[in-house]
């Protein structure tokens, strides 16, 4: 089993103060195996943490949050910046043309754009579960759940 914390935010988000560095070094010490450092519409906290993740046994996924027009969708896997205030569709195309992996973190919360509080019939590759309101998806089967919550390192 691998480890994984896929949805950090950096000081590169804009509300969170932890610089890549501090991320590794945390992540490391609690025993991850990878992390993505996946900050609000920038790869810029990514790909430093890819840059200093180098002989710290520790894997980085290159991602970011997205703000898409419905809500916010978090991009694994992806080589180059998408750009923000595309609609939802345009997003995970974006996404997957990459090679790209699509999850929505807290789908169902409003106050942080949660994607599903506005659009619901979407095809997405997985979402975040433990988040308020989440039961409800992995309870019907619906896309791979991923048991990961949003991590704000302050
Ligand atoms: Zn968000």
């Amino acid at each position: 089993m691998i480890r994984i914390d896929p949805h950090i935010h950096s000081v590169y988000s804009g509300d969170a103060r932890g610089t890549p560095r501090e991320i590794l070094r945390r992540a490391s010490a609690v025993g991850l195996d990878a992390v993505a450092v996946a900050d609000h519409n920038t790869m810029k906290g990514s790909i430093i943490a890819l840059k200093e993740s180098r002989g710290m046994g520790i894997t980085v996924v290159p991602a970011m949050e997205l703000s898409t027009s419905a809500g916010h969708i978090v991009a694994l896997g992806i080589q180059e910046e998408i750009s923000r205030g595309l609609t939802p569709v345009e997003t995970l195309d974006e996404i997957h043309d990459q090679d790209g992996v699509a999850i929505i973190p807290h789908p169902f919360v409003r106050y942080r754009q949660g994607l599903f509080v506005n659009e619901r019939n979407i095809r997405v590759d997985g979402i975040e579960t433990l988040t308020p309101g989440t039961s409800w998806a992995t309870r019907t089967g619906g896309p791979g759940s991923l048991q990961g919550k949003e991590a704000y390192q302050r």
